[in-house]
C-alpha cells in the first residue's frame, strides 16, 4: 500500500475500494451475528447532528437497520485546521478550503442517522 497516498491522482478512488470492501466485511460479520449493532452504531452526536444538518443524501438505505437514508459528511484535517477538524458543508466551501489552506487531508463518513451506524468511506 505505501506510495498510494503520495501520489495526487486517483489515490482517492483506490483508497475507497479498500473501504468499500473493509465494509462489507464489516456487514457481512454484523449479519452473521458476530458483531453487536452497538458496536457499529456508535456516531457522535455531533456527527450526527452533522449529518442531519450538512449532510449529502448518498441515495441509499442503511444496511445495518434498513430504514434510514445514508448520508454523507465530510471533515477536512490539517495543521491548520481545528484539532477536531472541520466540517465541510459542499463543494464550494472544498474549494475555499483548497484555496486558503494548503495542507489537508478530507474525509468522508458514512453516517445512518436513524441507527447511528457511521463508517469512514473515503480519504482524499
Ligand atoms: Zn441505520
Amino acid at each position: 500500500m505505501s506510495g498510494v497516498f503520495s501520489r495526487s491522482s486517483g489515490a482517492g478512488e483506490i483508497a475507497s475500494i479498500d473501504y468499500l470492501l473493509a465494509k462489507k466485511a464489516l456487514l457481512r460479520e454484523y449479519k452473521a451475528g458476530r458483531i453487536a449493532r452497538n458496536e457499529l452504531c456508535d456516531a457522535h452526536p455531533e456527527l450526527i447532528r452533522a449529518a442531519r444538518a450538512i449532510g449529502a443524501l448518498a441515495g441509499e438505505i442503511c444496511e445495518v437497520c434498513g430504514e434510514g437514508g445514508i448520508v454523507h459528511v465530510s471533515y477536512a484535517f490539517g495543521p491548520k485546521l481545528p484539532p477536531h477538524g472541520r466540517c465541510i458543508a459542499g463543494s464550494d466551501e472544498l474549494a475555499r478550503l483548497r484555496s486558503t489552506v494548503s495542507e489537508f487531508t478530507c474525509y468522508v463518513v458514512e453516517v445512518c442517522p436513524e441507527c447511528n451506524w457511521n463508517y469512514l468511506v473515503r480519504q482524499f
